[in-house]
């Protein structure tokens, strides 16, 4: 049976990536399964180029497929960020309170009222013969206050006027169902079981 190891340390993203993948004929390894893993030099400058170089750092390192995720949030009145630096938009090794805090504080300073935005991911899948990259997006706008406590990152901020609620508020398969991350999933799964044929 085919073996990937999905490419990244965050665990929500490892937890909504498994559950997504688990029809698939294939074993599922998270990155904390292995020890000692170097982190990724995260140096590129789009969602697509983080995710191949997060991708294909990993699966060198540990000789196996690996599914890499770079993804964020973009809030259009602010020119799309925090974008690319979702993870550390309040600074290095900053929680995700502090970033949703430095987010809605800008959006304050900025008197920014019109505050639709969406989640973007980029998912890249890297063996010894292939690269394969799909993305998603999802569309809400940013609340004043954080809602509910699933999810992880900007989910309690991120409002889905459709569901009438906000994203940490739905359940893990409700999320995967409409999520960035659950649409590059898909697209994903359709092009690996072409694959894996
Ligand atoms: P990355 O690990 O460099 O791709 O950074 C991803 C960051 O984007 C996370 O730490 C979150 O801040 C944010 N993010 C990505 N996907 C989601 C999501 O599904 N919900 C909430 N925040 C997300």
């Amino acid at each position: 049976m085919k073996e990937i190891v999905i490419a990244t340390k965050n665990k929500g993203k490892i937890a909504e990536i498994k559950l997504a993948l688990k029809n698939l004929p294939i074993k599922v390894y998270g990155l904390d399964e292995f020890d000692n893993v170097p982190d990724a030099i995260e140096d590129g400058r789009s969602f697509t180029e983080n995710a191949m170089i997060k991708a294909k750092s990993y699966a060198d390192y540990l000789n196996k497929a690996c599914l890499a995720d770079d993804s964020g949030l973009e809030v259009y009145n602010l020119n799309g960020e925090p974008g690319i630096f979702s993870a550390r938009y309040a600074g290095e090794n900053a929680t995700d309170a502090d970033n949703n805090q430095h987010l809605l504080k800008r959006l304050e300073t900025l008197k920014i009222t019109d505050t639709t935005c969406c989640f973007r991911c980029v998912l890249a899948f890297v063996d010894n013969e292939t690269s394969i990259t799909t993305e998603g997006i999802c569309e809400g706008v940013i609340l004043a206050e954080g809602r509910g406590d699933g999810g992880f990152g900007y989910d309690p901020l991120f409002f889905l006027p459709q569901y009438k609620k906000t994203m940490a508020e739905l359940t893990p398969l409700e999320k995967n169902k409409i999520s960035h991350r659950g649409i590059a999933i898909d697209k994903m799964t359709d092009k690996l079981t072409e694959y894996l044929k």
